[in-house]
């Protein structure tokens, strides 16, 4: 577990990007937190990093945006999201599978279908600011975020 103290906002944004950056395809990002935690601005410097030229907005009716950028990007928010099966009434199966970058907003909503390796990002408030607890799954994530910390 890594802990990155994110003071303000350009904070979120500057390690958003810098992950972005380390992201290859099937890269798989898991953002839990509160509303308003910085789950969507963090995501919107990530797509900056993948080169998505669109504004990026939570895909509040749809649960899934796509995005073009140097990879396909697939944006989830899966707050409104009944159960699991729903999921893979969207396709899920072959977003989580296919060679784009998946970043899934509340993820932890739909935990029993993540895959074997992810990226867990949690952003807690702290005060005015935000705190974010990186939990590498599995060999790729542990090697991303040791370059993001470096
Ligand atoms: P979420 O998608 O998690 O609901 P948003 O990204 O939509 O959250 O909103 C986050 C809000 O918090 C924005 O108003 C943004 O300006 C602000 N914010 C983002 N990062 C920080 C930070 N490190 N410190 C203080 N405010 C932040
Ligand atoms: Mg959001």
């Amino acid at each position: 577990m890594i802990k990155i103290y994110l003071e303000d906002e350009n904070k979120t944004k500057e390690i958003g990007y810098k992950l972005g950056k380390l992201l290859t395809p099937g890269s798989v990002i898991c953002l839990i937190g509160d509303l308003g935690a910085g789950k969507t601005t963090m995501t919107q410097s990530l797509a900056k990093a993948l080169e998505v030229d669109d504004y990026i907005t939570s895909p509040t009716f749809t649960i899934v945006n796509e995005y073009e950028g140097k990879m396909p990007l697939y944006h989830f928010d899966v707050y409104r999201i009944g159960s699991s099966d729903e999921m893979y009434d969207i396709g899920y199966d072959e977003y989580i599978n296919g060679e784009g970058v998946c970043i899934i907003e509340w993820a932890n909503l739909i935990e029993d279908i993540l895959p074997e390796e992810y990226l867990h990002i949690e952003l807690r408030y702290k005060d005015m600011s935000r705190e974010m607890i990186l939990n590498p799954v599995g060999e790729k994530y542990e090697k991303i975020v040791e370059e993001l910390t470096r």
